[in-house]
């Protein structure tokens, strides 16, 4: 060390690498600045904690009684804020090494990261911390007074400007421990608010085991007569309140713990002012030691909220937090989760560098997304009006597991549950129900897909299905195209689109199927002009026209007689890509619907009856329509006057 820290009097010079470190940190622009707190905590939590373990063998130390507590005094006219712990302390020579070089991984971490420019450089700082010298984010200057533990030791003063250099002196303190003061920049005066330190604490300290005290120095010179200031000052000595909760609720026994702690802890850690969904307290040894609490919060806004950006849950080890916002723990499905995991397992002080491709990071990782998924599944089983909420809050995220999670698409597809032609807007219906229920002869499971639940009222494929009274599932969501092209079948039973030009239907008994329709019957003769006439004025938009073997009260539809699933995702793109065009559908006509009957009489009187057309594009929107697959529908307007002239006409 001698080499590059120069012993000049009592003025020294910090090694080359902090002087990097200093110079980069005095000019950060890093906005979440008030996280140096939390550095300076957790340091003074540490040294409470290396005394606590030394009392435990040894009381032949400075002030072996002493309250072990970490105190901050903010004097707003100073502009001064003082740090003080009574743990295990410094002298001269530790000073010199922990103060004087890079000790915290955090640190060394960032100066790598120091040329990969500001985003990297503010990920760090964010979610590693870099120590003791974050306080220079905003210190212009620190005084560090510190009495080691060993009762031969003196008290030394260690200072800086974060410039270069920082002096050490001999100093008067009968007290063991450490106090850090700091003289704030400028523009870093709201450190010296009782109100602030209070709330960050709460936010980034609260589970600290040992008490924060937080006393704001009222000034004569700040407003209030003395006598003022000395009777805030003895309130505030008279009821010391500690500002961090310290018990680590999720380190407890579930036994002890009451269900309100839970909601009031929920509410802390989200920011949240409802009730948890959900909570589970997850303590196991084996095969990683974890204590978790996990919350499916009340609804899905909040999570959404720009208050929290970034999901994820917060990692401890042994209380002291690790990284807020990690994205390892649970899979991307399961984003909404909140909360807290801790385990002794994962080692301290490399952990915050280290903790990413940690391999206890993929065991908590299975352990906890099993836990979670079990809990949401005995959730379904066992309480259905609960569920209903989750359903409606979560679902998306479900249905994005299943999509997205191979591993648990098992699992999660008897969480999904759906609209369908018996539920309407009211109920919702599951896989498992929707197999039960289903008819005699019946072997898939049928599904629509469509904008909305509205338009697929109207939809043209389910005229077979309302007629026999077979459920069909109705799918509305953008992602639900890729949830059956994902799922394909459940539990041997295909999932089929009703607009399959080729559908399996039980006991095809066409008549039971009879269109209200007072049409006289069309031949085939005529029937086969008009086929004709479709496919020349719709060409090549459509891929064949023929007739139609379900309809009834609806005079056209559009099937797919591609065996892919492709077509599932055709709403999706259609939404998501501009200019998209879905490829060519068969279009099938309902020679016993009036419509169609009376087109093709009008055919036969006289070929070139101008309406003709206008009709058959009509008709063919119409499909487009509710098929949620129209690309522009004001162009339909055309045609929609042309046909309203005619038959207003008619009339006069
Ligand atoms: P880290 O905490 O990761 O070791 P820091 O930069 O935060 O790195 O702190 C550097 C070192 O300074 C600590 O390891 C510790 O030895 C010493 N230190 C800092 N604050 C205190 C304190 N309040 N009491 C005792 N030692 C401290
Ligand atoms: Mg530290």
């Amino acid at each position: 060390m001698s080499d590059s820290i120069s012993t000049a009097g009592e003025s020294l010079e910090y090694r080359t690498e902090v002087k990097q470190l200093l110079d980069i940190l005095a000019h950060s622009l890093y906005t979440d600045r008030a996280i140096f707190l939390r550095e300076l905590i957790s340091n003074a939590s540490d040294a409470l904690n290396r005394i606590q373990f030394e009392l435990l063998t040894n009381h032949e130390v400075v002030d072996a009684e002493a309250e072990l507590a970490i105190r901050l005094r903010a004097d707003a006219t100073g502009r001064t804020l003082t740090i003080s712990d009574t743990g295990i302390g410094m002298n001269r020579a530790e000073l010199i090494e922990n103060l004087g070089t890079i000790a915290h991984s955090g640190a060394r971490a960032f100066l790598l990261n120091a040329g990969k420019g500001q985003a990297a450089q503010e990920e760090i700082i964010g979610q590693f911390g870099v120590g003791f010298y974050s306080v220079f984010m905003v210190a212009d200057r620190v005084t560090v007074t510190s009495r080691s533990f060993r009762p031969d030791e003196e008290a030394w003063r260690w200072s800086s400007t974060g410039d270069s250099i920082f002096t050490l002196e001999p100093a008067t303190k009968s007290t063991r421990g450490t106090e850090i003061h700091i003289h704030l920049k400028e523009d870093a005066a709201e450190f010296a608010q009782a109100w602030r330190l209070e709330s960050t604490i709460r936010k980034h300290s609260n589970y600290v085991s040992f008490p924060i005290f937080v006393e704001q120095v009222e000034n004569a010179e700040n407003g209030g007569t003395v006598a003022e200031a000395a009777e805030a000052a003895e309130a505030v000595q008279e009821a010391p309140q500690a500002v961090n909760r310290r018990t680590a609720l999720w380190r407890q026994n579930p036994s002890g713990v009451q269900p309100d702690e839970y909601t009031d802890f929920y509410q802390q850690l989200t920011l949240a002012d409802d009730e948890p969904l959900l909570h589970l307290h997850i303590v196991t040894d084996a095969p990683v030691n974890l204590r978790a609490l996990i919350f499916v919060p009340g609804t899905r806004e909040r999570t959404q909220a720009h208050l929290r950006p970034e999901y994820g849950l917060t990692l401890y080890s042994r209380k002291v937090l690790i990284q807020e916002h990690n994205k390892e723990l649970l899979p991307e499905h399961l984003r909404f989760v909140e909360g807290v995991v801790d385990s002794e397992d994962l080692p301290l002080n490399v952990s915050r560098e280290t903790v990413q491709g940690n391999p206890l990071m993929r065991q908590m990782r299975r352990a906890l997304t099993g836990r979670v998924h079990k809990e949401i599944k005995a959730l379904a089983e066992n309480d259905a009006e609960k569920f209903r909420r989750f359903w409606e809050e979560f679902g998306i995220f479900v249905k994005e597991g299943v999509v997205t999670d191979p591993a648990s698409q098992e699992l999660l597809v008897d969480l999904l549950r759906f609209r369908s032609s018996r539920t309407g807007n009211d109920g919702w219906v599951s896989l498992k129900e929707y197999a039960a229920r289903m008819q005699e002869g019946q072997e898939v499971i049928y599904y629509v897909l469509g904008g909305d639940l509205k338009s697929l009222a109207h939809s043209p494929h389910l005229d077979y299905f309302r007629a026999h009274d077979i459920e069909v599932l109705y799918l509305v969501d953008a992602i639900d195209g890729f949830v059956t092209t994902s799922l394909r079948d459940y539990e041997g039973k295909a999932l089929q689109n009703v607009d399959d030009a080729n559908l399996v239907l039980p006991a095809d008994d066409e008549s039971a199927v009879q269109p209200a329709s007072d049409a006289a019957p069309v031949s085939s003769a005529q029937f086969d002009a008009l086929v004709k006439r479709f496919l020349s004025v719709l060409g090549d938009r459509v891929k064949s026209v023929r007739e139609a073997k379900v309809l009834v009260d609806s005079p056209c539809r559009l099937v797919s007689d591609e065996e892919s699933y492709e077509r599932d995702l055709e709403r999706f793109r259609r939404l998501t890509e501009e200019g998209y065009t879905a490829p060519a559908k068969v279009l099938e006509l309902n020679r016993k619907h009036a419509i169609i009957a009376n087109l093709a009489l009008a055919l036969e009187k006289n070929p070139n009856e101008p309406l003709l057309p206008a009709a058959i594009e009509q008709l063919f929107d119409n499909a487009l329509l509710l098929e949620g697959l129209h690309a522009n529908p004001v162009e339909m307007v055309a045609h929609i006057q042309q046909l309203l002239a005619a038959a207003v006409a008619a009339k006069a």
